[in-house]
């Protein structure tokens, strides 16, 4: 017999640390929020991140992985908002002004009606199909999260003898681990030609373990029938093909794929949310609203965060409008779209809704190219600058943060008047 739909307010989908913030501010709102969460445990991806550096803004304090997502699971248990793991939330109907999930989970397929969403589904990890390494396909090919994962929390060693494709974060974190767990990491090959991992974990995590990292380098080929005997790494030229002329043979039993990150958004696209090309993310408002009416998104989803504390800012800021939008009744919006200049990769949130009641906003930005002079950073709205930051130096793989204040966001003249951000370079000082 089919279950009855349990109605809601706010279904919160995931329970890392966006979909943990969402759901405690929409609770505090005072809205029946629910998490839904496909794994066996909350947290996210924190429960595998073992290492410190995580909650320095929120908490001021280095926290690991867990003990952050228990401070932040606890806040959630204290609100009363159940966070029912084992559920994976199949598919979404959208109704007039409700939205019907279908959920998986051990007492059969579960239906929700909620009037807001929020989607805080994270993202995943690029494989080696999509980085087309030819060769076979033997056991001891691991994406970097699944390694860390084998590691952290099942206790299991992936190899003995490891090459590292890709310098970010992920991968640089596992060149330390695999090394503490006594691994022959053999290098790190990165095909750009400087990392992309944030410069401290470069430090921490390669120079202090004494790890090669070779840029401008690639695997070319895996060999091996049954089990990884070798890789075969290149150099390559100005349009990353590699140069054969260069290719070695360096015997390993473990290649570990580290090679960037994905929004998942399944889900979004199923209720056609329009998705930003450069962030493969939603494109949000101001207030973490998609396009889609009633549908809010939050956290790596919507751009992958190197800080998790910009993760949670996210969710917060999601669950408190979802909840609003839940509880008040849907209001129209006047959506103005944020447009960028110079050597900006892309900024989020993509609009500003001027007649939202929320009149700041935090916005988060990346860089194409690494800058090391001092740059502004403008805010401009009908050809009239209406606030300038100073960057002493950016870079592609750190995430940049900044505010627009209340001051600010009331000298938008009209409620559809153009808002743009541009980087400046600064001229050098001829004194
Ligand atoms: C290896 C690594 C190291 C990091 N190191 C640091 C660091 O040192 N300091 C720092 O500040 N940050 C660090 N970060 C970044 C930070 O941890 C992440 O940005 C943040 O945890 C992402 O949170 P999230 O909630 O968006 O996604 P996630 O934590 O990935 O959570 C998403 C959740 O959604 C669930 N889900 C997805 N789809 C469905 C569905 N259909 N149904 C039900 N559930 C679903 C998933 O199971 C998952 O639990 C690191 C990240 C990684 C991967």
């Amino acid at each position: 017999m089919m279950k009855p739909i349990e109605y809601v307010d706010v279904v919160v989908l995931g329970s890392g640390p966006a979909g943990l913030a969402a759901a405690f501010a929409s609770a505090k709102q005072g809205a029946n929020t629910v998490v839904l969460e496909r794994q066996e445990r909350p947290g996210g991806i924190l429960k595998q991140c073992i290492h410190d550096g995580f909650g320095n803004l929120r908490y001021n304090e280095t926290l690991t992985g867990p003990e952050y997502a228990y401070r932040e699971i606890q806040q959630v248990i204290a609100a009363l908002v159940p966070i029912r793991t084992n559920c994976f939330v199949a598919s979404v109907e959208h109704g007039e002004h409700h939205f019907l999930l279908n959920c998986i989970s051990p007492s059969g397929i579960e239906r929700i009606s909620a009037r807001a969403l929020v989607l805080a589904t994270g993202c995943r990890e690029r494989t080696d199909r999509q980085v087309f390494i030819h060769g076979d396909r033997p056991a001891g090919i691991f994406t970097a999260g699944l390694a860390q994962r084998l590691i952290n929390i099942d206790g299991l060693i992936p190899g003995n003898r490891a090459v590292i494709l890709g310098s970010g974060d992920i991968g640089l974190i596992m060149a330390r681990r695999l090394s503490i767990e006594g691994v022959q990491v053999e290098g790190v090959h990165e095909i750009r030609h400087e990392s992309s991992g944030l410069k401290r974990n470069i430090q921490q995590c390669l120079e202090d373990f004494d790890i090669p990292l070779y840029v401008q380098s690639t695997v070319t080929s895996v060999v091996g029938s049954q089990r990884v005997k070798a890789v075969h790494v290149a150099a390559v030229d100005v349009k990353n093909m590699p140069i054969m002329s260069t290719e070695q043979y360096i015997p390993c039993d473990t290649l570990i794929l580290s090679v960037g990150l994905i929004p998942e958004n399944e889900l979004a696209h199923s209720l056609d949310v329009p998705i930003d090309p450069v962030t493969k993310g939603p494109v949000v408002d101001h207030v973490m609203h998609t396009m889609v009416d009633g549908v809010f998104a939050c956290g790596n989803c919507v751009h992958v965060s190197d800080l998790v504390d910009y993760v949670s800012e996210s969710g917060s800021i999601a669950g408190k409008h979802a909840a609003a939008w839940a509880l008040d009744g849907c209001a129209d919006r006047t959506l103005v779209p944020v447009s960028r200049a110079g050597n900006l990769a892309y900024v989020v949130p993509q609009m500003i809704d001027t007649s939202s009641p929320q009149r700041s906003a935090s916005c988060y930005f990346r860089v194409r190219h690494t800058i090391e002079r001092t740059t502004q950073l403008r805010i401009n709205s009908e050809g009239q600058q209406l606030d300038c930051l100073t960057f002493d130096e950016l870079y592609p793989p750190q995430m940049e943060r900044f505010a627009i204040n209340e001051t600010i966001f009331s000298s938008i003249k009209q409620p559809s008047a153009d808002i743009s951000i541009e980087l400046v370079l600064v001229e050098a000082s001829h004194d």
